[in-house]
């Protein structure tokens, strides 16, 4: 799949007052979503006004630009570049100016039949401008909204015609809409505040905003935000359940609370499982900060083995996942963490990152811990073995990067330098959940996909057929 993957954060707020300032701050607290490009989105009682730029919240949205700009209505997005590029003409909020009026989008997730649909309505003389499945919803959305002008009727219908995971934040004019995928892939909390609702990937900027959490979008479901009530549009009777795992082991902050699981929670009980499968005798437990951070906090609590901060983290280094080769990332790495010296010399350490990849980080963090006096290095990783490509908005695309696919856990152990290697199982993982597998993709760990995809097994079909 080719264009600009969506790995990224939206929120939407409708509320008695200019509410640009707040879509700022809760784009800074969903920064882990995405730090390449960011937007906000205001309908100003006549038209939508969009300021957006590539960089952090704090660049792309300085306080000269956002304050030109005003509305008690509006939507906003972190994006997190990989194959589509930084430039600011990736970012989002996308808008369109249409027959009906202005439409702005913002998008967390990936199509799957993104291609497939594309290459049709090019043949029927559609005209796309970029590589993004963004901009597809917000043709769609426009089409079909062009045969009667309801709303909700047209992004049913586009919801009938993609398949894969979104979560949007939509502004029709002064409307605005949240959108869950039918499966509930990638997560959308809705909150409410003093004078207002709001809409957001992470229930975290609900609290930050004064607010309290109302309850998630429901997979399938289409609410329209106003200042004074959520209503709701029929989910589909069909509805399942695909929570991604990944969000609660890595992606997502400790504090959000996501689909009633807290991430904070259900990563101190992952690591809780970890000292129960793979048991180490070690002096100290110590987290790849900042995402294994909890996840040791767990294994030293149910092991009772000391927990100790072993590496100093310098949080302005850019991220080493995404860098083009092998040196350039295992550089970045040794940029980015430094081991305290005093915390590690003559100890036996375990450490715990929340996944191996392609195995530079750990094999890079092992051999520093070595050469910064540890007497051994074991380590424990918070999400099964990664085998399989993500194809609904996280950054794991293509088999070969996975280190799990070439090498057995004995052989990965050599490579990364550790005197052991455990990995959480399957069963493990979703213990530290809480929720029913059934009700989980774990797809780049079991290779099952939860909806179809070409050349993939798949779980069980979703196609939204009863959505009217
Ligand atoms: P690797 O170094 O290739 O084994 O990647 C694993 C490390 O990258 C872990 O420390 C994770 O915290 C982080 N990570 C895992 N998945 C992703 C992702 N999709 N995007 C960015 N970072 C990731």
């Amino acid at each position: 799949m080719s264009g600009p993957r969506h790995y990224c954060g939206v929120v939407g707020i409708n509320a008695g007052h200019n509410v640009v300032a707040d879509l700022q701050k809760a784009l800074m607290i969903i920064q882990n979503r995405g730090q390449d490009s960011a937007g906000v989105s205001v309908f100003d009682g006549v038209v939508i006004n969009t300021v957006k730029d590539a960089g952090l919240v704090q660049v792309a949205l300085p306080k000269e630009r956002i304050e030109n700009i005003e509305g008690k209505v509006g939507i906003g997005h972190v994006r997190y570049a990989t194959t589509g590029g930084k430039g600011a003409q990736n970012a989002q909020p996308m808008t369109l100016t249409t027959a009906f009026g202005m439409m702005a989008l913002a998008h967390n997730g990936d199509l799957t039949n993104y291609a497939k649909l594309k290459t049709e309505y090019m043949a029927q003389g559609a005209v796309f401008l970029t590589d993004s499945d963004t901009e597809l919803i917000i043709n769609l959305l426009s089409r079909h909204m062009g045969q009667d002008q309801d709303p909700i009727k047209a992004i049913k219908a586009v919801m009938a015609e993609v398949d894969g995971a979104y979560a949007l934040a939509l502004m029709i004019n002064g409307r605005m809409f949240g959108i869950r995928d039918p499966l509930g892939i990638r997560p959308l909390v809705i909150g409410k505040l003093d004078d207002g609702y709001m809409i957001c990937s992470e229930s975290s900027a609900i609290y930050a905003l004064g607010g309290e959490i109302v309850r998630d979008v429901a997979p399938g479901e289409i609410i329209e935000v106003t200042q004074t009530e959520i209503k709701s549009y029929a989910p589909c009777n069909r509805c399942a359940y695909a929570h991604c795992f990944f969000e609660w082991v890595y992606f997502a902050r400790p504090d959000s609370i996501m689909d009633e699981r807290e991430v904070y929670e259900v990563r101190k009980n992952i690591g809780k499982v970890l000292a129960r499968e793979h048991p180490a005798d070690v002096d100290l437990v110590m987290p790849i900060p900042d995402s294994g951070r909890a996840h040791a906090i767990g294994f030293s609590i149910a092991s009772g083995i000391p927990y100790e901060e072993g590496f100093m983290k310098n949080r302005l280094a850019g991220r080493t996942f995404i860098m083009p080769d092998q040196a350039t990332r295992e550089k970045a790495v040794s940029d980015k963490m430094i081991p305290i010296r005093s915390a590690v010399n003559g100890k036996r350490i375990l450490i715990i990152d929340d996944s191996i990849v392609r195995g530079t980080t750990l094999k890079k963090l092992v051999s520093m811990l070595r050469d910064a006096g540890a007497k051994e290095v074991h380590v424990r990783v918070g999400s099964p073995p990664i085998i399989a490509p993500c194809f609904y908005g996280i950054d794991m695309k293509n088999r070969e990067q996975f280190i799990a696919n070439k090498h057995t856990v004995e052989e990965i152990r050599e490579i990364i330098g550790a005197d052991s290697l455990g990995y959480i199982s399957i069963e493990g993982v979703v213990e530290a959940i809480g929720k029913p597998a059934s009700d989980l993709c774990l797809a780049c760990v079991n290779a099952k996909y939860p909806t179809k995809i070409e050349g993939e097994e798949h779980r069980y079909q979703t196609k939204l057929t009863d959505i009217q």
